[in-house]
């Protein structure tokens, strides 16, 4: 069985304690996994704190070119990391390669590029007196990940914390830790220096916290639940650590009765079932108009009925398995819990027996209470459910209508109406005819419960940055205020 490292000041690290990770799919024991103890997170903070006199002094364009040989070097290595990305989580290996790492190697070309562009302003306030403001990294960064993307969410986080001049302590999460491994010794052999990238496995109870808690990190990225998020916030407030959110979702589509149909049924089949639905950005609440939301139904769950549900590392597998047991048993204990409060299910419902491991099909329950626990709670799965509106007014209120505020799409062929409709949506981040792609050029993050901050985009960025100013006076000789009378 493989050993999944830690990585400390460039150290592959064997730990006192470890965990054994099993294939979701196969239920085969893939690796032993290394536990760290809150005294190795120590040790990664201060090889961290040592790592970022060097680094952040470098020159960006120098970062830059590291970025870009990091990026390179994924591409080469993309089939392997492929792999390894399915192996733990269960995707389909034809989403690995053509989605995860595609983002994956993007995300790394976009902040190389960026890296030579931080700049501060500088402002003439009078004829005496000049202003500057300077952009300096943050220092060292703790980075939390969940299990879903472990690779594109690493990416998202690693690249522009690199690109700013931070140095990083990063815990991914315990069910996926070896691709997030295989990343950071990717970006050590291309030339990132040693304790500039830690990765300290173990739990979130034990490493996170104490990533969180220690007073050498500047900032914690997190992506995960809205509940640890909260957890994280009371944990950082001893140290005022800056922090950033990246949590759940409830994303709705608001399909109008005008909407181009085959785009908006193929996007929003992706949108529910892409990743099993593991997504933080599923759609999981389909709004359709009345007036075709019967056509809508049969031709939805028509399609999503033939969804090749199989083996992840089969290439002509559609959808994989969910990530563990325990997630297998809440998915499918909310789609129970759904169906008793009123829920219609019109497709799936059940654990796919077909498999071993934690396999559970496309789900499609027609609900008419917001209420219903389907259309409140993230449940993470392969489960969308279906509501109908009659007016633009009533759509808008039901998109509204949950703690999240991730992300969402709007379906007409009417753009106007499709804007103002955009604007009145409390979420981050939309789509308008069509779902899904989250590109490294534009800032993404969510409102309400589903956190805030963000990632990617040159807001990206400053989340690493911080800015000080500096007054210059450039007259001769400054007014006295002493001795005058
Ligand atoms: P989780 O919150 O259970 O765990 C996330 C990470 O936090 C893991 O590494 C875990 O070990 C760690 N953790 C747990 N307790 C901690 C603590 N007290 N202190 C510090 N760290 C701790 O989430 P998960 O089950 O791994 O992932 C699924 C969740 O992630 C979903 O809610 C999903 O919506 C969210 N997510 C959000 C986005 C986004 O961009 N908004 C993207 C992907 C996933």
């Amino acid at each position: 069985m493989k050993y999944i490292h830690s990585l400390i000041n460039g150290e592959l690290i064997k730990t006192k304690d470890s965990v054994i990770r099993e294939n979701p799919a196969s239920l085969e024991k893939i690796y032993e996994v290394s536990m760290c103890s809150k005294q190795e997170v120590e040790l990664a903070c201060e090889s961290a704190q040592e790592a970022f006199k060097v680094w952040s002094r470098m020159p960006g364009s120098q970062r830059g070119e590291i970025l870009f040989n990091i990026s390179r070097k994924i591409k080469e290595q993309s089939e392997i990391l492929s792999k390894i990305n399915t192996l733990e989580t269960g995707k389909p290996i034809k989403e690995s390669m053509l989605v995860e790492i595609n983002g994956v190697i993007k995300t790394f070309e976009y902040y190389a590029g960026l890296a030579s562009k931080i700049s501060g302003t500088s402002q003439t306030i009078n004829e005496n007196l000049l202003s500057l403001t300077m952009k300096e990294p943050v220092g060292v960064v703790g980075q939390i990940l969940p299990w879903n993307f472990p690779l594109l969410l690493a990416a998202w986080k690693i690249a522009p914390a690199l690109a700013s001049g931070c140095t990083i302590v990063l815990k991914p999460s315990e069910l996926t830790p070896g691709g997030t491994l295989e990343l950071a010794k990717i970006c050590e052999d291309v030339g990132v220096p040693p304790g500039v990238l830690n990765v300290v496995q173990g739990t979130g109870e034990i490493v996170g916290a104490s990533i969180v808690k220690n007073e050498i990190i500047s900032k914690i990225s997190f992506t995960g639940s809205t509940k640890v998020g909260k957890e994280i916030v009371k944990n950082s407030s001893e140290n005022l650590t800056k922090i950033s959110l990246e949590l759940g979702g409830k994303a709705p589509n608001i399909i109008f009765s005008d909407s181009n149909i085959d785009s908006c049924l193929e996007a929003n089949l992706r949108g529910g079932f892409f990743n099993q639905g593991e997504n933080c950005t599923a759609v999981t609440r389909l709004l359709v108009d009345e007036k075709i939301i019967d056509e809508f139904v049969e031709s939805y769950v028509g399609k999503a009925s033939i969804i090749n549900q199989g083996m992840p590392d089969n290439i002509n597998t559609e959808i994989g398995c969910l990530i563990s047991q325990p997630h297998l048993k809440k998915v499918d204990a909310y789609v129970k819990q759904g169906i008793a409060e009123g829920g219609e299910l019109l497709l799936g419902g059940e654990v796919n027996a077909e498999f071993q491991g934690y396999f559970y099909k496309p789900t499609i329950i027609k609900i008419k209470d917001t209420k219903n626990v389907l259309f409140q709670d993230e449940v993470f799965g392969p489960v969308v459910t279906i509501m109908s509106f009659t007016t633009e007014e009533e759509a808008i209120n039901l998109a509204n209508e949950t703690s999240y505020g991730l992300a969402g799409g709007i379906w007409t062929q009417n753009i106007s109406k499709a804007i103002k409709v955009s604007k009145s949506i409390d979420a981050g981040y939309l789509w308008i005819n069509t779902y899904g792609g989250i590109i490294p050029e534009t800032p993404y993050g969510g409102f309400k419960q589903s956190g805030y901050g963000k990632e990617l985009g040159v807001e990206g960025l400053n989340e690493y940055l911080k800015t000080k100013n500096v007054s210059i006076f450039t007259g001769d000789k400054l007014p006295k205020w002493y001795g005058n009378n």
